[in-house]
């Protein structure tokens, strides 16, 4: 498949390895927003949170867990950043699932987890709680 982290799982495009088990990878982003950032895979090919089996999707949450433990030994940072994109509108941009480990230092200027909170509709936010909740299996 042509599938750009498919290729990092089969070693066809190199990668900085950080961690692998039977169902997930985790390297280094060539493009870090900040020291330390990284990847974690499903070595699985699934696009999105969609297409994911939930053995798939817990196994990348626990080693998530596992490598944001490290990179606090490692690098100390005062938060960190997990982000998860689905989707074009979302802005992922590679279509395997990934969860993006960020660590933050205050001050660093990286700008993904800053919006300007603005009171809702309480009215509107509880009719979409409907329409959720009716569709949770
Ligand atoms: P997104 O799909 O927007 O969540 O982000 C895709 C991420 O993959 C970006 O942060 C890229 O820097 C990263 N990326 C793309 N190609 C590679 C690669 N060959 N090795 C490591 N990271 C990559
Ligand atoms: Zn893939």
């Amino acid at each position: 498949m042509d599938c750009i982290f498919c290729k990092i799982v089969s070693g066809e495009i190199p990668s900085v390895k950080l961690y692998e088990d039977d169902r997930v990878l985790a390297f280094m982003d060539i493009n870090p927003l900040n020291d330390g950032h990284l990847l974690i895979i499903p070595k699985a090919h699934a696009a999105t949170i969609h297409e994911i089996t939930e053995a798939d999707f817990l196994a990348v949450m626990s080693a998530t867990r596992k490598l944001a433990a490290a990179v606090k030994k490692a690098l100390n940072p005062e938060g960190i950043n997990l982000l998860q994109l689905n989707g074009k509108a979302a802005n992922q941009v590679v279509p395997h699932l990934h969860v993006h480990i960020v660590p933050r230092w205050s001050g660093d200027g990286v700008t993904v987890s800053q919006w300007e909170l603005v009171p809702g509709d309480m009215e509107k936010i509880k009719g979409i709680a409907d329409q959720i909740r009716k569709d949770l299996k």
